[in-house]
């Protein structure tokens, strides 16, 4: 179908020229596609991926088209998702984005040139083939998450531990980067059970998770390995860090405040550390850890050991 207004229509390659300065030269070789064209275009493009990043991706690219851009961001907090393709620019315009009335996030055009009105209304009508795929990868997102999160505790489960863990002894290995691990174990916890009951001891777990998780960096990942054991990963981190970190923790279960009928449960914890060997196994590497582990519950607990 052809374009109904020709100025309306912009090939990228050619908005890429424009910028460089050859436009007036090449303006005749433009190959205009239009609103209606790239909207049936667009939709069978979104479903190819169930992937956020690679539909934002693809809808960028796409997108420029028929409308140039210079930077496309994206953000939903609620999943935790944030993404910025291309270069800052001091024009904008941003969209909520709403599905049925479910809220997809926040998603913001960029350029240095100011959007025309007929402009806002094709990016708008072109948003709209974006809402099905991205909802769609949404929800595929979250099935994933949800099959690798421990849910009392919001941290990772056994099978995002070995996942998470095999990468980063690969990248370790190949970037010669060092690695760490730190095994956590709750002190004498059956006796929170045993005292208060599974539910306040449930709660001691999230307790504990949480002051963990608050006092690492956004790079760490704690996972849940047993009951009440918890492992840290942390990459490129030499023994010495590792060490600090694991002291660090200590410290954050030991201010826990916890009231259960306004009795404080004194909370802590024993840690095993160990810093990846140059060719060693993930199995050998948590074995180390455990043993560490092992030595902080013998040699009295709420203290860290570090692997041999
Ligand atoms: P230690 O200092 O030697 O580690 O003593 P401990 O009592 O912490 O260790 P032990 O292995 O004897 O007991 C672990 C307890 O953790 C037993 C179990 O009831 C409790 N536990 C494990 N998972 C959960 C859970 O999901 N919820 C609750 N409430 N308790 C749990
Ligand atoms: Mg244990
Ligand atoms: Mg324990």
């Amino acid at each position: 179908m052809a374009p109904h207004n020709p100025s309306n229509t912009i090939d990228f390659d050619a908005a890429k020229l424009q910028r460089l300065g050859y436009a007036s030269r090449l303006q005749k070789t433009l190959k205009p596609v239009s609103l209606a064209q790239l909207r049936q275009q667009l939709s069978l493009r979104l479903q190819t991926s169930l992937e956020v990043e690679r539909i934002l991706e693809l809808f960028f690219s796409e997108v420029q088209r028929l409308v140039p851009l210079g930077a496309l961001s994206y953000q939903l907090a609620s999943c935790d998702l944030r993404l910025d393709l291309g270069e800052r620019a001091n024009h904008s315009a941003g969209y909520r984005l709403n599905h049925e009335g479910e809220y997809l996030g926040e998603l913001t055009f960029r350029r240095n040139q100011r959007f025309s009105a007929d402009e806002l209304g094709q990016l708008e009508s072109l948003l709209a083939s974006l809402l099905f795929p991205l909802r769609n990868a949404l929800l595929y997102r979250a099935a994933l998450q949800s099959a690798l999160r421990d849910p009392l505790t919001e941290t990772g489960n056994r099978i995002a531990m070995q996942q998470t863990l095999k990468r980063e002894v690969d990248i370790a290995r190949r970037t010669l980067q060092p690695l760490s691990v730190l095994m956590v174990d709750i002190d004498h916890f059956k006796r929170v059970n045993d005292n208060h009951g599974h539910i306040v001891g449930d709660q001691a777990l999230k307790a504990v998770a949480n002051a963990l998780k608050d006092s690492l960096r956004n790079v760490d990942v704690v996972f849940r390995y047993g009951g009440e054991e918890f492992m840290v990963l942390l990459s490129s981190t030499n023994r010495e860090a590792a060490s600090m970190v694991g002291e660090r923790l200590r410290m954050a279960v030991l201010g826990i405040q916890y009231l259960v009928e306004n009795q404080a449960i004194e909370l802590s914890v024993s840690l095993g550390c160990a810093t990846l060997l140059p060719g060693e196994s993930m199995d050998s590497l948590l074995r180390r850890a455990d043993n560490a582990l092992f030595v902080s519950k013998r040699d009295g607990r709420n203290r860290l050991s570090m692997a041999g």
